[in-house]
């Protein structure tokens, strides 16, 4: 999941160089030369300099950043000159070089490793950050002189990116309420004010009930069918947690990996539900009434704007444009995945009964039986797999490898770049030429105070304005293993190291101007495309056999065994597909309830909006509840979602083009590194996207890909 997207300051500017002085008005007596954020890192690639930065760094930072930016924004807007793209634009485009290096860097660091301070300066800055994104765009000089360049646009000689940035930069002020009045002005001031506090309390409720939400057991027998090193990392888990007996620490997902080991069906059903109510127990971290307080106030503010709901007005600059093109793309993915799953859900209706089992699927059953069935159709047992994913040496020799073997790119590691944790490593990245081309840090392992999931955001973005290079983070939620133990992972781990590591690519072959256009600053419903896309890398045989090896012998996979991985890559589809159409479809409904709609009952309305949409399937539940889906509402994926899947048709439609023009070679890299990766927001992406393809895009390889239609010729393009 990439964080950056096209919403306001975020995406305006991406730290670079600042001149000392020139940052030093208008902030805290607090903030002076010695605040690590003071002037732009000296570090190579801007690095940020973690061995410097303190938590007490941050607020001055973030205050004297916003203050310099308000400034700078001020002078733009005030300037007695006749508006220019050089008086107004450009220097849009270098202001908030301060706000930028903080709020990047407490991000970051936020995300993947806060504590309760931090915590407290989130909970202070979030509300002003939002009133920051809107000082900008609801200023109304600033907006006329935006207006007067993007009305003669076509008469100044402007170069293609210098006009998409005018373009872009017009449509979000009137996006963003531009055109106003005062009065609704200061309306959507006090809505985005309040989206973004609920936003912040729901992020901070669902991290502390996930955490008290993990199965906890003094009874090892309850752990039955885990194995050695799966029981040391609970008895670990409880030790950080100074309790007795074993704790299994949910991720952040409905299904609970943990489940397809469990031999207890009670254990099972508690794990289960633990993950299911974790965000419904009453008390502090109940969700609920924030979330359905957050819909209401989201349709409030698209009505305000104009528009019917909030997927209207959020899907405006998306590829799709517009909700119903996306709920129509969905609800065609509904019959075939559905189908499948139930398909599925019989074969392992038939392994229960056969085993005596005298009682029906349940989604806590789900993944302990399709493992066995799997095991049963594919022979493929996870325990017997893992030792050849190693994670360190699938990065080395996937990750890195494909890369190279596409882009030429070269890795070396920097022990001498500060990180924020111990875990974190940091490698610099060479171009084919071996010049310098970015900085990359991964943080690989769970930790209790990191949000679940894995994704990737930048330090410092890209800009030719700006001179800066990208320095670029991967977080993921691998188990950590024993003092000692190799760090071994599942072939989907391994996956989401490539998916992750195509977000990056985007960042990293940025050749932009302007940060606004820069790298992963693309809709939604794009940014998944590069990450997903590299995915497929992982399973090529030529990348496969180059990585998946034994950890102890270096002894290659089978060639067996790596046949039945990708046999059993298509195993399960139905459930896989259907879980995410079933999340996807629940954001759309969220996010498509109109502005005078009641305060939903939260679990009232997920099921009638399931029932609605087919998709109520007892042993088949959504990926996310409502009340822990914090893509949809914290991360910026509210009524996005649907983005994964949109993005998915764009990537296996891409990688069947590889596959017809060779697979992986320099000159296939290369040639989608060119009219794709490098080129950011610089360019219209349904037009970039077919321009690369030489077609328009086409649902049939990703049916294909997830197993649900038939691999033959004759499937429809
Ligand atoms: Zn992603």
């Amino acid at each position: 999941m990439a964080m950056m997207m096209l919403a306001g300051a975020m995406a305006l500017g991406a730290g670079g160089k600042v001149a000392a002085g020139q940052a030093a008005s208008g902030q805290t007596a607090a903030f002076g030369p010695d605040n690590p954020f003071y002037a732009a890192s000296t570090l190579p690639y801007q690095a940020p300099p973690f061995d410097k930065i303190k938590d007490s760094d941050y607020q001055p930072a973030f205050d004297a950043g916003m203050a310099e930016q308000r400034k700078e924004i001020d002078a733009i807007a005030n300037n007695s000159a006749p508006p220019t793209f050089e008086n107004t634009l450009v220097a849009l485009e270098r202001s908030g070089q301060l706000y930028s290096r903080v709020q990047q860097v407490f991000d970051g660091v936020s995300q993947a490793n806060t504590n309760p301070a931090l915590d407290k300066v989130d909970a202070i800055e979030a509300p002003k950050r939002a009133a920051q994104d809107d000082a900008i765009f609801l200023n109304e000089k600033l907006f006329q002189r935006v207006a007067a360049i993007y009305k003669q646009m076509d008469s100044l000689g402007l170069d293609a990116e210098s006009k998409r940035l005018v373009d872009v930069y017009y449509k979000h002020f009137v996006h963003q309420g531009a055109n106003l009045s005062e009065a609704d002005k200061t309306k959507l001031k006090k809505l985005n004010e309040e989206i973004s506090t609920l936003e912040n309390s729901f992020k901070q409720k669902l991290l502390a009930a996930t955490k008290d939400a993990a199965y906890t057991t003094k009874d090892k027998s309850a752990l039955k069918g885990l194995s050695d090193a799966e029981l040391g990392a609970a008895a670990d888990a409880a030790k950080e947690r100074k309790v007795d007996g074993y704790v299994l620490p949910l991720q952040n997902t409905t299904q609970q990996p943990i489940l397809s080991s469990l031999q207890v069906r009670a254990t099972r059903q508690a794990v289960f539900e633990d993950s299911w109510n974790r965000a419904e127990r009453g008390g502090a971290n109940d969700t609920r009434a924030t979330i359905a307080r957050l819909a209401q106030v989201r349709a409030d503010k698209a009505k305000l704007l104009g528009y019917p709901n909030f997927a209207a007005w959020n899907l405006e600059d998306q590829m799709a444009k517009t909700p119903d093109a996306a709920i129509k793309f969905m609800d065609a993915l509904v019959p075939a995945s559905t189908a499948k799953a139930v398909d599925e859900g019989k074969d392992i209706q038939a392994l229960i009964d056969s085993q005596q089992g005298g009682f029906q699927l349940q989604p806590w059953d789900w993944n302990f039986y399709s493992d066995q069935v799997r095991k049963a159709k594919y022979d493929l047992d996870e325990a017997q797999v893992k030792p050849y994913f190693e994670v360190w040496n699938v990065l080395q020799n996937g990750v890195f490898y494909a890369a190279n073997q596409l882009y030429g790119i070269t890795f070396k590691e920097r022990k001498d770049i500060p990180v924020y944790q111990p875990d974190v490593r940091v490698f610099e990245v060479f171009d084919a030429d071996g010049k310098p081309l970015a900085l990359w840090y991964c943080d690989y392992y769970k930790r209790d105070n990191k949000n679940g999931g894995a994704w990737m955001s930048n330090f410092v973005g890209q800009s030719k304005l700006l001179g800066t290079l990208p320095v670029i983070y991967n977080v993921a939620n691998f188990q950590k293993p024993s003092a000692g133990e190799p760090a071994l992972i599942s072939f989907d781990d391994a996956t989401t190291m490539f998916h992750e590591f195509g977000h990056a690519l985007h960042g990293m072959f940025s050749d932009a101007e302007y940060p606004l256009l820069s790298g992963t600053n693309v809709p939604r419903d794009f940014v998944e495309f590069p990450s997903q896309f590299n995915e497929h890398w992982a399973s090529y045989p030529a990348v496969f056999n180059h990585y998946a090896k034994h950890y102890k012998t270096g002894e290659p996979m089978p060639a067996e065994l790596a046949a039945k991985i990708r046999k059993a890559a298509k195993f399960n589809q139905g459930y896989a597909l259907t879980e995410i159409v079933a999340a996807a479809e629940l954001d759309m409904q969220w996010h498509t309830i109109p502005a005078s709609a009641k305060l939903e009952d939260v679990d009232a309305f997920e099921k009638a909006a399931l029932e609605r949409k087919h998709l109520a399937l007892t042993a088949v539940p959504p990926r996310y509840r409502s009340s822990y889906f914090l893509h949809i509402w914290d991360n910026g994926y509210e009524a996005g979602y649907y983005a994964y899947l949109w993005s998915e048709m764009l990537d296996d439609d891409a990688y069947q083009w590889f596959e017809d023009h060779g697979g992986l070679t320099r000159a296939n890299g290369d040639r989608f590194r060119k009219m794709v990766l490098s080129r950011g927001y610089t360019e219209d992406l349904g037009k970039m996207y077919s321009a690369w393809l030489g077609a328009e895009p086409s649902t049939a390889p990703m049916l294909k890909y997830r197993g649900l239609v038939e691999d033959t010729a004759a499937a429809p393009k």
